[in-house]
């Protein structure tokens, strides 16, 4: 089975002035087409083409797992986005994060500070532990925490091609203005899955 590159669910304009036009058709039409392209090169004619790309993720290594996560990566980092989105948590994950962090204001402090210091390429996550505590975590390149047991919620790419086109050098002005873009719906959602 051949993994195909969805349409996003807005229109490449519709994130500006915080991601433009230009990012996205680089970075989605692209960067993501790529990674979708050399994923379905690596997997054609073995067992792993019958598997869904989180079973690949899971299970690969070397570039394979560099391709499969980076696909992954992507489809969680840019379908959590939207041009109007819920600006902040409520319900059970809102109660989560302040047991956790103490308030959002302070998780949104240490979720940023992740992503700012990670040296390189890479993404800054926040997910929750098989214990049920939520958790901030750097993963280098294409590195993502489900290998370590633990379930995504949150992702923020901080790979140069995220950010260059727009804001250049200043990676940590990029993630202070992805939060006007972080649909805090989606993130919920993904959250009452782990309940
Ligand atoms: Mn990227």
């Amino acid at each position: 089975m051949k993994f195909e590159l969805p349409a996003l669910p807005y229109a490449t304009d519709a994130l500006e002035p915080v991601m433009s036009a230009r990012t996205i058709e680089f970075h989605w039409g692209k960067h993501e087409a790529a990674y979708f392209n050399n994923l379905n090169g690596l997997i054609e004619g073995t067992p792993l083409a019958d598997c869904t790309l989180e079973e690949i993720v899971r299970r690969s290594d070397g570039v394979l797992y560099n391709n499969a996560a980076q696909a992954w990566n992507h489809l969680f980092f840019f379908f959590q986005l939207s041009p109007k989105p819920k600006k902040k948590p409520t319900g059970p994950l809102a109660e989560a994060i302040d047991r956790d962090f103490g308030s959002f204001e302070a998780f949104k402090e240490v979720f940023a500070k992740a992503g700012a210091t990670l040296f390189g390429s890479g993404w800054a996550w926040l997910s929750v532990e098989p214990s049920g505590k939520l958790t901030i975590s750097q993963g280098s390149n294409a590195e993502n925490p489900l290998r370590s047991g633990a379930v995504p919620l949150l992702t923020a790419d901080v790979w140069e091609h995220a950010y260059y086109l727009d804001y250049q050098n200043r990676r940590p002005d990029y993630l202070s203005d992805l939060w006007k873009l972080v649909d805090w719906e989606v993130i919920e959602g993904r959250y009452e899955d782990t309940l």
